[in-house]
Protein backbone atom coordinates (compact mmCIF):
# COMPACT_ATOMS: atom_id res chain seq x y z
CA UNK A 1 0.00 0.00 0.00
CA UNK A 2 1.42 3.71 -0.88
CA UNK A 3 1.94 5.81 1.96
CA UNK A 4 0.59 10.02 2.33
CA UNK A 5 2.55 12.13 0.82
CA UNK A 6 3.90 15.18 3.18
CA UNK A 7 1.00 17.56 1.05
CA UNK A 8 -1.79 14.71 1.76
CA UNK A 9 -0.90 14.32 5.31
CA UNK A 10 -1.22 18.31 5.65
CA UNK A 11 -4.57 17.87 3.59
CA UNK A 12 -5.85 15.21 5.68
CA UNK A 13 -5.58 17.06 9.17
CA UNK A 14 -6.86 20.16 7.65
CA UNK A 15 -10.03 18.53 6.38
CA UNK A 16 -10.80 16.32 9.86
CA UNK A 17 -10.18 19.57 11.77
CA UNK A 18 -12.22 21.37 10.11
CA UNK A 19 -15.24 18.55 9.57
CA UNK A 20 -15.11 17.76 12.92
CA UNK A 21 -14.12 21.55 14.87
CA UNK A 22 -14.81 20.46 18.05
CA UNK A 23 -14.96 16.56 18.57
CA UNK A 24 -15.41 15.09 21.74
CA UNK A 25 -16.07 11.69 23.15
CA UNK A 26 -19.59 9.94 22.92
CA UNK A 27 -19.08 8.34 26.80
CA UNK A 28 -21.36 10.40 29.15
CA UNK A 29 -19.43 11.96 31.73
CA UNK A 30 -19.28 14.92 34.86
CA UNK A 31 -15.91 15.15 36.06
CA UNK A 32 -12.33 13.09 36.15
CA UNK A 33 -13.53 9.93 37.73
CA UNK A 34 -16.58 9.86 35.78
CA UNK A 35 -14.76 9.75 32.70
CA UNK A 36 -11.60 7.21 33.81
CA UNK A 37 -14.57 4.84 34.66
CA UNK A 38 -16.44 5.16 31.63
CA UNK A 39 -12.94 4.90 29.67
CA UNK A 40 -11.58 1.90 31.26
CA UNK A 41 -15.55 0.42 30.95
CA UNK A 42 -15.24 1.58 27.11
CA UNK A 43 -12.63 -1.55 26.50
CA UNK A 44 -13.98 -3.91 23.99
CA UNK A 45 -16.99 -2.10 24.44
CA UNK A 46 -19.36 0.29 22.76
CA UNK A 47 -19.96 3.80 24.37
CA UNK A 48 -23.46 3.40 23.45
CA UNK A 49 -23.87 0.15 26.00
CA UNK A 50 -21.27 1.97 28.17
CA UNK A 51 -23.66 5.27 28.50
CA UNK A 52 -26.16 2.49 29.44
CA UNK A 53 -24.40 1.49 32.08
CA UNK A 54 -22.65 4.21 34.22
CA UNK A 55 -26.07 6.02 35.55
CA UNK A 56 -26.94 3.14 37.56
CA UNK A 57 -23.18 2.50 38.55
CA UNK A 58 -22.51 6.26 39.23
CA UNK A 59 -25.54 6.33 41.10
CA UNK A 60 -24.29 3.45 43.66
CA UNK A 61 -20.98 4.78 43.42
CA UNK A 62 -20.75 8.30 43.05
CA UNK A 63 -16.79 9.08 43.82
CA UNK A 64 -13.83 7.60 44.45
CA UNK A 65 -14.13 6.67 47.99
CA UNK A 66 -17.39 4.81 47.66
CA UNK A 67 -15.68 2.87 44.77
CA UNK A 68 -12.66 2.17 46.52
CA UNK A 69 -15.15 0.38 49.19
CA UNK A 70 -17.35 -1.16 47.01
CA UNK A 71 -18.68 -4.74 46.97
CA UNK A 72 -17.19 -6.64 44.09
CA UNK A 73 -20.22 -8.40 43.35
CA UNK A 74 -22.21 -5.89 43.42
CA UNK A 75 -19.86 -3.99 40.85
CA UNK A 76 -20.06 -7.06 38.53
CA UNK A 77 -24.17 -7.34 38.41
CA UNK A 78 -23.76 -3.38 37.74
CA UNK A 79 -21.70 -3.51 34.60
CA UNK A 80 -22.38 -7.18 33.61
CA UNK A 81 -23.74 -6.19 30.39
CA UNK A 82 -20.33 -5.06 29.47
CA UNK A 83 -17.55 -7.65 28.12
CA UNK A 84 -14.31 -8.51 30.23
CA UNK A 85 -17.03 -7.30 33.29
CA UNK A 86 -15.05 -9.70 35.87
CA UNK A 87 -11.86 -8.25 35.34
CA UNK A 88 -12.96 -4.58 34.53
CA UNK A 89 -15.29 -4.69 37.81
CA UNK A 90 -12.08 -5.90 39.81
CA UNK A 91 -9.49 -3.35 38.18
CA UNK A 92 -12.44 -0.80 38.67
CA UNK A 93 -12.00 -1.14 42.26
CA UNK A 94 -8.55 -1.71 42.54
CA UNK A 95 -7.64 1.76 40.33
CA UNK A 96 -10.00 3.78 43.29
CA UNK A 97 -8.31 1.94 45.72
CA UNK A 98 -4.49 3.40 44.06
CA UNK A 99 -5.90 6.76 43.87
CA UNK A 100 -7.10 7.09 47.33
CA UNK A 101 -3.62 5.37 48.94
CA UNK A 102 -1.49 6.95 46.57
CA UNK A 103 -3.64 10.53 45.52
CA UNK A 104 -5.29 11.25 48.37
CA UNK A 105 -8.78 10.77 46.37
CA UNK A 106 -7.40 12.75 43.56
CA UNK A 107 -7.66 11.16 39.88
CA UNK A 108 -3.98 12.26 38.67
CA UNK A 109 -3.40 14.50 35.57
CA UNK A 110 -0.23 13.42 34.92
CA UNK A 111 0.17 9.91 31.97
CA UNK A 112 2.78 8.28 33.89
CA UNK A 113 1.19 7.90 37.36
CA UNK A 114 -1.87 6.88 35.06
CA UNK A 115 -0.42 4.56 33.50
CA UNK A 116 0.68 2.48 37.16
CA UNK A 117 -3.94 2.88 38.16
CA UNK A 118 -4.57 -0.84 37.87
CA UNK A 119 -6.37 -2.01 34.77
CA UNK A 120 -5.24 1.76 32.64
CA UNK A 121 -3.10 1.14 29.83
CA UNK A 122 -1.14 3.63 27.82
CA UNK A 123 -4.22 3.76 25.56
CA UNK A 124 -6.79 4.23 28.69
CA UNK A 125 -3.96 7.30 29.93
CA UNK A 126 -3.88 8.98 26.25
CA UNK A 127 -7.67 8.86 25.83
CA UNK A 128 -8.34 10.26 28.99
CA UNK A 129 -5.75 13.04 28.94
CA UNK A 130 -6.87 14.30 25.67
CA UNK A 131 -10.36 14.58 26.53
CA UNK A 132 -10.22 15.89 29.92
CA UNK A 133 -6.68 18.06 29.80
CA UNK A 134 -6.65 18.44 25.79
CA UNK A 135 -3.09 16.75 25.64
CA UNK A 136 -1.24 17.19 22.41
CA UNK A 137 -1.57 12.36 22.72
CA UNK A 138 -2.77 10.45 20.14
CA UNK A 139 -4.51 6.95 21.06
CA UNK A 140 -5.23 4.41 18.67
CA UNK A 141 -8.56 2.33 19.12
CA UNK A 142 -9.94 -0.26 16.35
CA UNK A 143 -11.35 3.00 14.19
CA UNK A 144 -8.12 5.04 14.42
CA UNK A 145 -6.19 1.89 13.41
CA UNK A 146 -8.42 1.04 10.74
CA UNK A 147 -8.69 5.26 9.39
CA UNK A 148 -4.80 5.67 9.19
CA UNK A 149 -4.08 2.67 7.41
CA UNK A 150 -6.75 2.96 5.01
CA UNK A 151 -5.96 6.86 4.39
CA UNK A 152 -2.05 5.37 4.07
CA UNK A 153 -0.83 7.47 7.51
CA UNK A 154 0.85 4.19 8.65
CA UNK A 155 1.43 0.55 7.56
CA UNK A 156 2.45 -0.38 10.97
CA UNK A 157 1.27 -3.89 12.18
CA UNK A 158 1.11 -2.49 15.96
CA UNK A 159 -1.21 -0.18 17.37
CA UNK A 160 2.47 0.78 19.32
CA UNK A 161 3.82 1.92 15.83
CA UNK A 162 0.26 3.52 14.35
CA UNK A 163 0.22 6.06 17.22
CA UNK A 164 3.97 6.69 16.87
CA UNK A 165 3.76 7.15 12.87
CA UNK A 166 0.68 9.53 13.30
CA UNK A 167 2.12 11.35 16.19
CA UNK A 168 5.42 11.42 13.69
CA UNK A 169 3.19 13.03 10.42
CA UNK A 170 0.53 15.33 12.27
CA UNK A 171 2.57 16.60 15.58
CA UNK A 172 -0.19 18.87 16.43
CA UNK A 173 -3.11 18.99 17.11
CA UNK A 174 -3.18 15.46 18.30
CA UNK A 175 -6.09 15.22 20.61
CA UNK A 176 -8.68 16.85 18.07
CA UNK A 177 -7.26 14.76 15.66
CA UNK A 178 -7.89 11.78 17.43
CA UNK A 179 -11.34 12.74 18.28
CA UNK A 180 -12.07 13.26 14.74
CA UNK A 181 -10.80 10.25 13.57
CA UNK A 182 -12.60 8.26 15.73
CA UNK A 183 -15.78 9.67 14.54
CA UNK A 184 -14.52 9.61 11.23
CA UNK A 185 -14.28 5.91 11.52
CA UNK A 186 -17.14 5.40 13.67
CA UNK A 187 -19.99 7.01 11.38
CA UNK A 188 -18.23 7.24 8.09
CA UNK A 189 -15.26 5.31 7.33
CA UNK A 190 -16.93 2.26 9.03
CA UNK A 191 -14.97 -1.51 8.97
CA UNK A 192 -17.48 -2.93 6.93
CA UNK A 193 -19.46 -1.00 3.95
CA UNK A 194 -17.88 2.05 4.54
CA UNK A 195 -19.60 5.30 2.82
CA UNK A 196 -16.95 6.44 0.32
CA UNK A 197 -19.37 7.71 -2.26
CA UNK A 198 -21.77 9.04 0.30
CA UNK A 199 -19.94 10.78 3.02
CA UNK A 200 -16.51 10.73 2.85
CA UNK A 201 -14.66 13.89 2.66
CA UNK A 202 -11.44 12.34 2.17
CA UNK A 203 -12.37 9.99 -1.26
CA UNK A 204 -9.29 11.62 -3.63
CA UNK A 205 -6.84 10.99 -0.42
CA UNK A 206 -7.83 7.55 0.00
CA UNK A 207 -5.08 4.44 -0.55
CA UNK A 208 -7.93 1.80 -0.27
CA UNK A 209 -10.75 3.79 -2.13
CA UNK A 210 -10.48 1.04 -4.92
CA UNK A 211 -11.13 -2.43 -2.38
CA UNK A 212 -14.36 -0.82 -1.48
CA UNK A 213 -15.88 0.47 -5.53
CA UNK A 214 -18.93 -1.46 -6.37
CA UNK A 215 -17.57 -4.53 -8.35
S1 LIG B 1 -12.85 6.60 0.61
FE1 LIG B 1 -13.86 4.99 1.82
S2 LIG B 1 -12.19 3.73 2.66
FE2 LIG B 1 -11.31 5.68 1.98
S3 LIG B 1 -11.31 7.02 3.80
FE3 LIG B 1 -13.22 7.41 2.69
S4 LIG B 1 -14.74 6.04 3.60
FE4 LIG B 1 -12.69 5.29 4.21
Amino acid sequence: MKLATKEEIEEIKRRLLEHYPAAETELHYRNAYELLVAIMLSAQCTDKRVNMITPALFEKYPDIPSLANADLDEVKALIKTCSFFNNKAKNLIKMAQMVMEEYGGEIPMDEKKLVKLPGVGQKTAHVFMIEYTHANLMAVDTHVFRVAHRLGLSDAKTVEGTEKDLVEKFKTDLNRIHQAMVLFGRYICTAKNPKCDTECFLTDLCKSRESFKAK
